[in-house]
């Protein structure tokens, strides 16, 4: 044992459960059955945990296994989207969120162009870009987006939860909680298959808990969520992001909050610039250890008259040069504690143009949930069919493509 604050019981693996659980007599093969029911069947309640001896199920009683994961709200919006607000053991709140995307032929048709996209990162499998449309009936798919603190501290200066500050860390039983409380309410016919932790606070920020969370989610007897389903976005914490790239062998799919394409833009908007500016920045998604085929996700949030002119999409086509990326655009949702705003259409447009012009597979994501106020800053991104698509361009003739 070490001398590190006892592993709450939602965050333990199946060995800790054997090794928590043996004081009280229980075999290891039980204590295993309880991280199935909790993590592969996402039931918390003891008394449904059916094939387990009386006993055992009277020693977790006392546990309190659903105290991370109270559902204070539940909301929907027109577009199928689902807010739940989810209330932490200190009263504390978050939010995650639930995203059907499209489906097969029963459901909703994919658009034809998503179906020539050939993207194998998790980012795009949250618009279903990997997926050629299916036969039959095959499950709804559904990305949930999940949040790593309360608040955060980091302090973009377009973020509500920048603007906010961080109140505290999340435990791995809260960040895991949310995807067992999230998939307790799927509905008929859904199926959860990416992960997303794209919600309030910044993950790398919160390592430990943040890694234990993602060592549950893909494990085999749990909900053996594949990692390349999962997408870790970050304001860029460059000693964090290779520490995940060694973690998880680069499997883990990565999402950058960009934002700017120089010092000095992106400093004015996310503060952590200060710290890890962009040259360091680049050369930590340089030496990330992405598979084959697989790109690292761009995020910039279009802010009006701060970062959305064409020669600064000039600038970013030039800065990500070489890099395998693609690059969502995103249209700034306006926050109560701040005067920027989003640009015209227009304008976004234009910024789109310039980087397809430069070969990079770029997409215009719009909100959804926006009924709800699921389409707080963050949310913004998640589950977006693109409002605009373009195919990718040809190779240029320097062979690059932006790939
Ligand atoms: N902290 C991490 C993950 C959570 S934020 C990060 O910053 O990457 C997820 C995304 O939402 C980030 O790209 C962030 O820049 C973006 N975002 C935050 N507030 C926004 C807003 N008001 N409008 C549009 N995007 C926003
Ligand atoms: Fe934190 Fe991400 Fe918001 Fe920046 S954008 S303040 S890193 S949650």
């Amino acid at each position: 044992m070490t001398d590190v604050a006892p592993i709450a019981p939602l965050a333990r693996t199946p060995e800790e459960w054997a090794e928590a659980l043996r004081p009280a007599g229980v075999r290891p093969f039980h204590a295993r059955q309880v991280f199935r029911w909790v993590h592969a069947r996402s039931v918390v309640d003891p008394e449904a945990m059916s094939d387990l001896p009386k006993e055992l199920r009277a020693t977790l009683a006392p546990l309190g296994l659903a105290q991370s994961l109270q559902v204070a709200d539940e909301r929907r919006a027109a577009d199928g989207t689902r807010k739940l607000l989810v209330r932490l053991r200190d009263g504390a709140t978050v939010e995650t969120v639930l995203i059907p995307g499209v489906t097969g032929s029963k459901g909703k048709l994919p658009s034809p162009v998503s179906a020539v996209h050939d993207d194998a990162d998790a980012a795009a499998a949250v618009d279903d870009d990997d997926e050629a449309p299916g036969e039959g009936s095959e499950p709804i798919r559904v990305t949930q987006c999940i949040s790593t603190q309360v608040g955060c501290a980091m302090g973009c200066v377009f973020c509500a939860s920048g603007v906010a500050g961080l109140k505290r860390q999340m435990g791995a039983d809260e960040i895991v909680g949310q995807v067992i409380a999230g998939r307790a309410r799927l509905e008929e016919g859904e199926r959860l298959t990416n992960v997303v932790l794209m919600g309030m606070g910044e993950p790398l920020h919160n390592y430990a808990a943040t890694v234990r969370a993602l060592r549950l989610l893909t494990h085999p007897e749990g909900l053996g969520l594949s990692a390349r389903r999962i997408t870790v976005s970050t304001s860029g914490l460059v000693p964090e992001i290779a520490r995940l790239g060694e973690d998880f062998a680069g499997n883990i799919g990565l999402a950058i909050s960009l934002h700017a394409a120089d010092d000095e833009t992106r400093s004015r908007l996310m503060p952590i610039n200060k710290k890890y500016p962009l040259g360091v920045l680049m050369a930590a998604l340089r030496a990330y250890p992405l598979p084959r085929r697989r790109r690292i996700t761009i995020e910039y949030t279009l802010v009006s008259g701060e970062n959305d002119l064409p020669q600064e999409a000039k600038k970013l086509g030039r800065l990500l040069r070489g890099l395998p990326v693609k690059v969502n655009l995103i249209p700034m949702n306006p926050i109560a504690a701040s005067p920027l705003g989003p640009p015209d259409m227009g304008r976004v447009l234009a910024f789109q143009r310039v980087l397809c012009d430069a070969g990079y597979s770029c997409f215009i994501r719009r909100r959804r949930g926006d009924d709800v106020g699921a389409a707080c800053g963050q949310l913004a991104l998640l589950g977006a069919k693109a409002k605009v698509r373009t195919v990718k361009r040809a190779p240029q003739p320097d062979g690059k493509t932006g790939r």
